[in-house]
């Protein structure tokens, strides 16, 4: 930069030295032909005066000794006289050294101007100057020209032609060009010590406030040096003592920015290469965090808040793959609540309900190069994990389990995202223990208490949206109608808890023969509903009779050690075959469950028209 700038300056006075020796040449030169010529005409003059008086004294036959003592002074390299034709005309041919010798001396006898050329040759340092000088003739002056020529004023007499020699000057003007030259380079070398001298400390602050601003760009705040020479007060030194305030108050700014950032993400914005591009990073997210905080609030169920968080993980975070687990403490039960992209075979086994080592030791786990965090891990499965286990309640943990496919993603998902993975979820953990339990409540609604069983709230609900569901859809459902036989000699023998027992017991036999897309509900008291959805009509009695053999064999245990075993009636009704109102398929089903009973118990029966007028009969 200084190199740079001093050159420029080099560059620039020297073409102004070059210019200005150039000028000073031409002028030298000019004053040198002017000189010259001044000095043709005063001799051109003198040699005219010299004949006019040869001339008078009637002596012009000596007129060359008098040529000749001019020609022979210094610097005189020839001269001549040349006769006008007036004078010829007059007095007859002159000498033949008086002839015009060429054209420039006709041309000064034919005009009456003077005319002059240079001569040069500048590799033999010679120059002359060649110069013819008329004599026109003049009545005026002292000597009359009109008494001697009968010619008239202005005619053109003669002209002397002389060349003088100019080396000496030429020699002269070459010294003073040397001198000009010497001096002005001595002159350039001066200017620029001085100008180095003065612009050094500012060149170097200069470049110093730009190393300082380029470190600052990634967020290194460096106070600069004043450079030496600087004297206080100097404007680069009040430059220097601003730039630095400057510094040190942005630091500051910055800093505690970065604190509150690190108490809020845990992350330092300057611990990346950029702190600027980080902390506008950080600032970002925790503006998006902001945003999803304020639209999880407005969300109205559990999955809605899921499926958010699942849009951000795969838009934002780029991970495609990945699953959200329940642990519930108390009923030893896990449930995927939320699954994206590719299952984990090993992480879904129910059966092992300990298996999540995440959920175990209640802290982050994730993939270690070859070695396994977690029992998950031990397949040969193509992901790199990373599990978050969330206490929600006590009892109650989510997992979150985020899958990448290359070492590289992990990186960046384990050193980057991790930490506002995790603010994400911060957030969205209250929403989600609200909803939570909001939806408990709304489910406890329509479940019973006693076998867990839907209850009859929810069979009038979920009936208006089945029957129509049914119908666009073109399923049919077999209504199943069961009693437990003789159950209040249950009540009467053993008393209302072993009854309750009872109740369970059935509740969980019928939930374990069915399917999971099939309704179970307690109606009320020993009886049950059973909605079998969208069932070969073939099927319905083995599906009825599975259930019926599955309670006939399961023993209730009684506190003693005793077992005892239970039968159940069943009505079955089809809907829409039997009729295409479903309060009546119950009804009709009902009506079969009489009829299982009074021929026998322990039997299922199918709604036929006729038994109708059977029951109508009660
Ligand atoms: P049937 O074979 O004709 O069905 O005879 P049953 O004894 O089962 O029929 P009944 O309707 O006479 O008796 C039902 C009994 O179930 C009456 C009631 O005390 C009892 N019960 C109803 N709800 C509950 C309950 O929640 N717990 C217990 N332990 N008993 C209940
Ligand atoms: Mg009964
Ligand atoms: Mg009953």
């Amino acid at each position: 930069m200084k190199r740079k700038l001093i050159s420029r300056f080099i560059l620039l006075f020297v073409t102004v030295a070059i210019f200005f020796i150039i000028f000073q040449t031409y002028n030298l030169r000019n004053i040198a032909i002017n000189s010259a010529t001044n000095e043709a005409i005063r001799i051109s003059q003198l040699v005219k005066d010299g004949l006019t008086s040869h001339m008078i004294n009637g002596t012009m036959d000596k007129r060359d000794g008098f040529i000749n003592a001019v020609t022979s002074m210094k610097e005189i390299e020839s001269l001549w006289i040349i006769r006008g034709e007036k004078v010829t005309q007059e007095y007859g041919e002159g000498r033949e050294s008086e002839l015009p010798r060429d054209e420039m001396d006709k041309e000064v006898l034919k005009t009456g101007i003077t005319q002059s050329k240079m001569n040069e040759d500048i590799f033999l340092s010679k120059a002359s100057v060649r110069i013819t000088i008329p004599y026109i003739a003049t009545s005026n002056t002292q000597i009359n020209c009109l008494q001697c020529h009968s010619v008239k004023v202005k005619d053109v007499l003669g002209a002397v032609s002389i060349e003088l020699d100019m080396s000496y000057m030429q020699q002269m003007g070459k010294e003073s060009l040397y001198m000009v030259s010497i001096v002005t380079i001595l002159l350039i070398f001066l200017i620029i010590i001085i100008t180095n001298a003065i612009l050094k400390p500012y060149i170097e602050t200069f470049e110093r406030i730009g190393f300082s601003v380029k470190e600052s760009t990634n967020g290194r705040f460096n106070n600069i040096m004043k450079p030496l020479g600087l004297t206080k007060g100097k404007e680069a030194d009040i430059l220097v003592d601003n730039y630095n305030y400057f510094v040190n108050e942005l630091q500051i700014a910055f800093d505690g920015i970065d604190n509150k950032l690190k108490n809020f993400t845990g992350q330092s914005a300057t611990c990346g290469s950029n702190s600027f591009l980080n902390t506008h990073t950080i600032i970002n997210n925790l503006s998006d965090i902001y945003n999803f905080k304020k639209q999880i609030e407005i969300d109205t169920t559990v999955d809605e808040i899921y499926s958010r968080m699942s849009q951000i993980l795969k838009n934002k975070f780029n991970i495609h793959n990945f699953n959200f687990t329940m642990y519930d403490d108390i009923n030893k039960i896990s449930t995927k609540v939320w699954t994206q992209g590719e299952e984990i075979q090993e992480c879904n086994k129910s059966n092992d309900f300990n298996l999540c080592r995440a959920y175990k030791i209640s802290q982050d786990v994730y993939t270690i190069n070859d070695h396994k965090a977690c029992a998950c891990f031990e397949s040969e499965d193509k992901f790199l994990h990373y599990c978050i286990p969330i206490k929600l309640m006590d009892n109650v943990t989510l997992v979150i389990r985020l899958l990448v496919n290359t070492q590289d993603e992990f990186d960046i998902l384990k050193n980057n995202h991790i930490t506002f993975i995790k603010k994400y979820i911060e957030e969205a953990i209250p929403a989600i223990k609200v909803k939570s339990i909001m939806t408990e409540l709304n489910e406890s609604v329509y479940r019973d208490s006693l076998t867990g069983l839907y209850n009859r709230k929810f069979f009038d609900e979920e009936s208006k949206m089945l029957v129509p569901l049914a119908i666009r859809e073109g399923f049919n459902i077999a209504v199943l109608m069961l009693d437990m036989d003789h159950f209040k000699a249950v009540n009467d023998e053993h008393g209302h808890d072993v009854g309750d027992q009872v109740l369970r017991m059935l509740g969980k036999v019928i939930k374990s023969s069915i399917r999971e897309s099939d309704i179970a509900i307690r109606m009320g008291g020993e009886e049950f509903l059973v909605l079998l959805v969208n069932i070969d009509e073939n099927h319905v009695l083995d599906v009825a009779n599975k259930i019926r053999e599955n309670v006939a064999k399961t023993p209730i245990k009684l506190a003693n050690g005793d077992n005892f075993y239970k039968t159940i009636s069943t009505g079955v009704s089809l809907f829409p075959t039997d009729s295409d109102n479903l309060q009546e398929v119950v009804i009709n089903s009902d009506i079969a469950l009489y009829e299982a009973k009074d021929s026998g118990r322990n039997k299922v029966v199918k709604f036929k028209e006729d038994m109708r007028s059977t029951i109508d009969i009660f």
